[in-house]
């Protein structure tokens, strides 16, 4: 497999040799929280994958649904207006427990995809209600929002913006509340009040309110590290937004489903977004796809104007059946306590994390449910990085592999922690524990 996999699998992200200088490691099977690899050895994925197993692995029950839709029916196209039942339900079933107006559903094939329909819609919208001139976007620094095409210029990591002139001339960004190296400090006020800042200032350079269509934040910057703003920065900007015509959108690839800890981490936040996004937990990674939910007001708008200005937007595979009846599933066994033990997971992994916090490698530990990073330095005073050698992020996820867990190393020297959901205690404790192991040797 290894031969087979260097000969003809183009693995995504970076330099397209890394995985062969470094070698694929292949996983067979999975059970749980635990991942096994090809010799059979268990270990914890701390990362449900890519922060998306949220339910973890070999649920019958999923499988089933997943069956039982593939032999009713497979496949229903969206696009002329044939509808299934599963995907009908579930648009139902996720508007009923989305925050506030969020009361229509659009399905996509993963995160990417949600965020570029996003794009398109808020465009449209826009030009029904007369304002085409309101075209620019705005989003943060350390934020990401899919690897597409216009997905890509949102995200403000650099190396998705490499060599195809992303980000675009419209897509432009503020910096990050990084509360551990924001530089008005650590105190929330000052944060929310230098993001308000930052936000005005950007729209008033690009020109004006009459001219920014959008703004996006995610409510825990997850690739960029998982960066937590401050209680209360999420509200700030939602209203900053609402007082200044700009739509506001919500990420919640990563945090939807239970991630942080309810279902949607908008509503811990105490917004209603104008448009939110979600993938990964929808359908806990076993089969692809993503949503855009749109309130009444952006819907309204945009259906209201589509007998007279139309717009293409949609793919061979949206609303898919099989997707749907996967997504159902997964949505019952959230309330059916998966939601409950992530919360009570989450804040054990928290105290455990913060447990590690007087090791001399650990600057910061942060989080919220089972969603959280532990970022390495090297002098805690100065809050040096680990030095930025292309292989350090490697080495650590090696030593954590090697200790029987899989955890993400950002090349950074931050470390993120998204383990299912349904982990037990002693699985909380051994991801803790397995990471002391990896600090000490890291230190060595
Ligand atoms: N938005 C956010 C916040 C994400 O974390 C991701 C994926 N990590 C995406 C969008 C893109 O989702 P996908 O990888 O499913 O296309």
């Amino acid at each position: 497999l290894v031969a087979l996999d260097r000969a003809h699998l183009v693995h995504p992200v970076a330099s397209y040799r890394q995985h062969e200088r470094n070698g694929v490691r292949v996983i067979t099977s999975a059970k749980g929280a635990t991942v096994f690899d090809a010799a059979g050895r268990p270990l914890i994925d701390g990362f449900a994958g890519l922060w998306c197993v949220n339910a973890g692995y070999g649920h019958e029950s999923i499988v089933e649904a997943a069956a039982r839709q593939m032999r009713e029916l497979p496949y229903a196209t969206a696009y002329f207006g044939l509808g299934s039942e599963s995907a009908i339900r579930l648009a139902a079933e996720l508007a009923e427990r989305a925050p506030g107006d969020l009361n229509h559903v659009y399905f996509t094939l993963g995160g990417s995809d949600a965020v570029d329909t996003t794009v398109r819609l808020i465009r449209y919208y826009q030009t029904v209600r007369g304002k085409p001139e309101k075209d620019q976007f705005i989003s943060i620094e350390q934020g990401y929002h899919g690897s597409s095409t216009v997905g890509a210029g949102l995200t403000a990591i650099p190396i998705f913006h490499a060599h195809f002139g992303a980000p675009f001339d419209w897509q432009h960004k503020i910096p990050s509340a990084y509360p551990y190296r924001n530089p008005v400090g650590t105190d929330d006020a000052a944060i929310i009040a230098a993001s308000l800042q930052a936000l005005k200032a950007k729209v008033e350079a690009v020109g004006g309110p009459e001219r920014v269509a959008a703004f996006y934040a995610e409510p825990i910057q997850g690739s960029g590290g998982v960066i937590v703003p401050p209680r209360g920065w999420m509200k700030a900007m939602r209203d900053l937004c609402a007082a200044l015509d700009i739509l506001f959108v919500a990420d919640e690839v990563i945090t939807g489903f239970g991630r942080t800890g309810p279902l949607f981490a908008s509503t811990e936040d105490d917004i209603v977004p104008d448009l939110m996004t979600v993938a990964k937990g929808l359908t806990s990674g076993y089969v692809p796809m993503g949503a855009v939910f749109l309130s009444d007001k952006v819907y309204d708008t945009i259906a209201d104007g589509a007998g007279n200005a139309a717009v293409g937007h949609g793919t061979t595979y949206s609303a898919h059946p099989v997707s749907a009846a996967v997504g159902l599933e997964v949505l019952r066994l959230y309330e059916d306590g998966l939601l409950d033990n992530g919360r009570r997971a989450g804040a054990r992994l928290m105290k455990g994390l913060n447990g590690l916090g007087d090791h001399p490698l650990v600057g910061e530990v942060r989080g919220r449910g089972m969603l959280a990073a532990v970022e390495l330095v090297t002098d805690k005073a100065a809050k040096t990085p680990l030095p930025a050698a292309a292989d350090t992020a490697r080495r650590i996820f090696d030593r954590a592999w090697n200790q029987g867990l899989v955890i993400r190393a950002f090349g950074n020297g931050i470390l993120g922690y998204a383990p299912p959901l349904c982990c037990t205690d002693e699985e909380i404790d051994a991801i803790v524990e397995r990471t002391r192991l990896v600090l000490d040797e890291t230190l060595d």
